[in-house]
């Protein structure tokens, strides 16, 4: 979107902007209110306001009432097409329709001045039809579409060349990529490996140090995978985001997840095995839904004993909330005391599981990518291969990648000693 309106001659305002730009989220109620009140307050602040993003999919009505140009994910031509449009309409210009249609996901059309961030989102997949009964997302981005890889590694030189050091492979359903449903058992492919081969030939971009993937499901993370991440270990790292979302049976089917807890932890066995086995030490993370309509107290003690079983460096954890349009929102809900007890309970044991985590990286020797410096303690923060934040004094600056040691892990702080390069002077 910033790439479009620069291309028009637009630069950012700091106040009274001529014009506002929403993209909203609405993947929860609590989001879809954040999302209401951010027109409210864009349409106070500016002239006109842009609404796009998922709350004109759930939301349509409101949206309208609340902004002045709504674009909606769905339709023929890819959304960032419709933007240029209403962009050009709003600008009184003349627009060419392209005539690209939605089978395959556009390649993104970036900024063109360098980065500060040093890592970057590149979006290999959309849509899901998969219909988990507490999540509206099938309802608003039913259309799976994927970036073929060629577009994929186009955009990533691009996003390198920008001055990003790492990638993160985002989606809706990563497992999804390549085919042309979320549902493995309506897959024509479902032995492609089509997420391995995108994550191959990502990894030999020049100049791109760390590749990420952001969140799969355990069926998606198959030999094929584990073999592209050890064969690219120098650029690719051993963090898998796994959702759990809970780790009764009974839950797992009302939620009308495509997995059960044996398939969970089978192939959690089966990546800590591969990865292990060539000297990494795998960094799993997870999303857990606490309080979902039915969960017993059996159920949440089957969830943390899971999670225990599992050890994660982290796990996110939601409070279940009602999304209207849901299945699950029809069902009879957990009081919210219940719910905020499970979650506080489930946010302790995070802490003490991600603690034994780190715990076991003291003495290890890691790469640490510098996001931060606090000039006020001289201490660099950055996230190292295994996914956890790690502070450390070094000379190294953004972007950089340190090699060092880590020497402590308490439940603030994982500190590291950066290893010192000795440099032979040649007579
Ligand atoms: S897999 Fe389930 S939770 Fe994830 S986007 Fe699809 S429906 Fe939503």
């Amino acid at each position: 979107m910033e790439s479009v309106l620069q291309a028009r001659g637009m630069k950012p305002a700091t106040d009274s902007p001529d014009l506002e730009i929403v993209h909203t989220c609405s993947v929860t109620g609590q989001a879809a209110a954040k999302s209401r009140n951010a027109i409210r307050r864009a349409k106070r602040n500016g002239k006109h306001v842009f609404v796009t993003g998922c709350f004109t999919g759930t939301d349509l009505d409101i949206a309208m009432k609340l902004g002045d140009t709504i674009i909606t994910q769905a339709g023929e031509l890819p959304m960032l097409d419709r933007f240029a449009e209403e962009v050009d309409t709003w600008l009184q210009k003349p627009h060419t329709t392209p005539t690209r249609t939605n089978s395959t996901l556009p390649i993104t059309t970036l900024p063109i001045f360098p980065s500060k961030h040093t890592r970057a989102e590149l979006r290999i997949q959309d849509g899901c039809d998969a219909h988990c009964t507490f999540c509206i997302i099938p309802k608003i981005r039913t259309t799976l579409r994927s970036k073929t890889i060629q577009d994929a590694v186009a955009e990533a030189k691009q996003l390198v060349d920008l001055g990003h050091k790492e990638i993160v492979f985002t989606g809706v359903f990563i497992g999804a990529y390549g085919h042309e449903s979320a549902l493995r058992r309506k897959q024509q492919s479902p032995n492609s490996e089509h997420l391995a081969d995108l994550l191959d030939a990502v990894s030999q971009i020049d100049g791109l140090k760390r590749l990420r993937i952001s969140s799969m499901e355990p069926g998606d993370v198959t030999p094929a995978l584990l073999d592209a991440m050890v064969a690219n270990k120098t650029v690719v790292v051993p963090h898998l985001h796994l959702p759990l979302q809970s780790g009764s049976d009974t839950v797992l089917q009302k939620m009308n997840r495509q997995y059960n807890t044996s398939q969970y932890l089978e192939m959690i066995a089966i990546a800590n095995e591969r990865l292990t086995s060539d000297g990494l030490l795998p960094a799993i993370t997870t999303d857990v839904i606490c309080g979902f309509p039915t969960e017993t107290d059996e159920d949440f003690e089957q969830t943390i004993a899971i999670a225990k079983k599992v050890g994660y460096l982290h796990m996110h954890v939601f409070p279940y909330s009602v999304r209207t349009g849901t299945a699950a929102a029809r069902w009879e809900q957990l009081p919210v005391e219940v719910i905020q007890d499970r979650v506080q309970t489930l946010l302790q044991l995070d802490n003490e599981l991600a603690l034994s985590y780190r715990q076991k990286l003291v003495g290890k020797q890691i790469q640490v990518m510098i996001e931060q410096f606090d000039p006020k303690t001289n201490v660099s923060r950055g996230r190292c291969e295994y996914y956890a934040e790690i502070s450390l004094k070094t000379n190294g600056k953004q972007g950089d990648l340190i090699t060092a040691t880590v020497i402590e892990a308490t439940s603030e702080v994982t500190l590291a000693k950066q290893v010192l390069q000795i440099l032979t002077i040649e007579k």
